[in-house]
């Protein structure tokens, strides 16, 4: 029993760190999670442009529900935005902040939870997040580990679902009026409606078919 037991203490001794080093990595490996890329204006809240004034900021009918609905699949939300009245000089990155610690707290309450919002604030200067490029969603994808091949995109605008042309995440335009989308890009009138096709692709998975 010494033996055993100071064998052990050595072993505990001369590991200790590195275990403990290797747990905090392990910890940090949360398994891989599906997503849901959403815009912000025109999607979730009613687009009056530049938007940031808490006066002006009222979710799109039934945005909230669609959400809830989402986020009840399991898929994380992920607020991916672009922010050029940043470059413009129309609002500071303290206004906008205050705008979305002021919409995260309305979702809250109403039982959503954001996993992050991305921004972009740039306009002319050269930059790899102003959608439609794609550095937000990678941004994303890699802070928190989204399995992007099980995951969504939802915009009102073609440009907010320029990752489904790059990686395979299925897109769902956000339109009114009928329009003639890209292939594999399907269309829903509004968040609620889209997130109705989720849960329609859920059944269709759990069925097997
Ligand atoms: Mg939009
Ligand atoms: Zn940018």
């Amino acid at each position: 029993m010494p033996a055993d037991r100071s064998k052990r203490v050595v072993l505990v001794g001369q590991s200790r760190r590195r275990r403990v080093a290797r747990v905090d990595l392990m910890s940090q490996q949360k398994p891989f999670q599906s997503a849901v890329f959403l815009d912000r204006d025109g999607t979730i809240n009613v687009d009056r442009g530049y938007v940031y004034r808490l006066e002006d900021f009222e979710f799109l009918p039934r945005a909230i529900d669609g959400m809830r609905t989402l986020q009840d699949l399991g898929l994380g939300l992920v607020i991916i935005t672009n922010q050029s009245g940043i470059a413009r000089g129309l609002y500071s990155r303290v206004d906008l902040a205050r705008l979305h610690d002021y919409m995260v707290q309305k979702l809250a309450k109403a039982g959503v939870s954001i996993l992050g919002i991305y921004f972009c604030p740039h306009l002319k200067e050269p930059c790899n997040c102003r959608k439609p490029k794609t550095g937000m969603f990678h941004s994303a994808a890699d802070e928190h580990r989204l399995d992007l091949s099980s995951s969504y995109a939802i915009g009102d605008k073609t440009r907010d679902l320029s990752i489904c042309a790059e990686q395979p995440v299925k897109g769902i335009l956000l339109s009114k009026e009928p329009t003639t989308p890209e292939p594999g890009i399907r269309c829903a009138p509004d968040l609620w409606s889209a997130a109705k096709l989720v849960v329609g692709d859920f059944q269709t998975r759990a069925s097997g078919s």
